[in-house]
């Protein structure tokens, strides 16, 4: 208990000082337990906000993600390992309490100064955004894979760009997305087999049609019902192909491939194989496009 507490202070003091605070006198600075001025650390849930955090800051701040990449977001438990980082850390970013449900608990505990939550961060966008878009509503997505859709990729970096009092700077460029949904623009009739349902914001800010998939949003096992809808949906559409995520078990999709005799494609939603960086959210989102490329060709 005494230890979370010093963990806390100090969080807030490398924050005052990581903020150009002139507060603090020269007697608190020459204290002991000070620790040397050190660049402000990110904690995120998962990897595609760590590479949206990285991208944000550059190198003015510290980022790591805190899911293993062999587990699946949607029914992770943090470990004792990752407290201690969320309590040493300036910033915590996540999704939200319908995405990291076994979070939640935690993270509510923590002082809104310190959170940010990915969620809440893209819902003003939603009225003006749909508007702008026309017939597509970001609204009306319930899919908490916000990441995927590059406006509020660009909306979770202006977020943590504020809280750390940098530059607000668009993580990819709208001309970047132009020229990315250009190149897609001739897979427009193809549509595609996903392991869950997971695409929702990339095929409507990409401007594809919606995919299907196996499983539901939060990768639980559809019922038989649904299955056999699956079956005849998949007879009746023009799937290009199946798409394999790394950090699942493949055994569904691959008895679905063989049985409709369809490629698997390696998609990587997470970025598990996107190197940390400067650039990596164009990079991650551009690595993407490539993929359903892939399977649209
Ligand atoms: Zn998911």
């Amino acid at each position: 208990m005494i230890k979370k507490i010093q963990y806390n202070t100090c969080g807030l003091l490398l924050s005052l000082l990581a903020l150009g605070s002139g507060s603090l006198s020269a007697d608190s600075m020459s204290e002991p337990v000070l620790e040397p001025l050190s660049e402000p650390f990110i904690v995120t849930s998962i990897k595609p906000l760590a590479i949206i955090a990285q991208s944000a800051v550059g190198d003015q701040a510290r980022v790591e993600y805190l899911l293993p990449d062999n587990q699946s977001p949607h029914d992770f438990s943090l470990p004792v390992s990752a407290l201690k980082k969320i309590a040493s850390a300036e910033l915590v970013v996540w999704i939200g309490p319908g995405f990291e449900t076994r979070s939640a608990k935690t993270m509510a505990k923590l002082p809104p100064s310190k959170l940010i939550t990915a969620m809440d961060q893209i819902d003003p966008l939603a009225g003006d955004a749909a508007v702008a878009a026309g017939s597509h509503s970001k609204a009306m997505s319930a899919d908490p894979h916000l990441w995927l859709d590059p406006d509020y990729g660009n909306a979770i970096a202006a977020e943590i760009q504020a809280r750390l009092g940098l530059p607000i700077k668009q993580i990819i460029g709208q001309d970047e997305i132009q020229a990315l949904r250009a190149s897609m623009a001739a897979s427009q009739d193809k549509t595609y087999l996903s392991h869950h349902d997971a695409y929702d914001h990339f095929v409507r800010a990409f401007e594809l049609p919606a995919g299907l998939s196996l499983r539901d949003a939060r990768g639980s096992v559809k019922g038989v019902q649904s299955q056999y809808q699956l079956r005849k949906t998949i007879m009746a559409s023009n799937i290009s192909c199946i798409f394999v995520e790394p950090q699942y078990q493949g055994k569904d999709a691959a008895a679905v491939a063989a049985e409709f005799a369809l490629p698997l494609v390696a998609l990587d939603p997470q970025g598990l194989s996107q190197p940390l960086n400067h650039e990596a959210y164009s990079q991650f989102i551009g690595s993407l496009v490539a993929q359903f490329k892939a399977c649209f060709q």
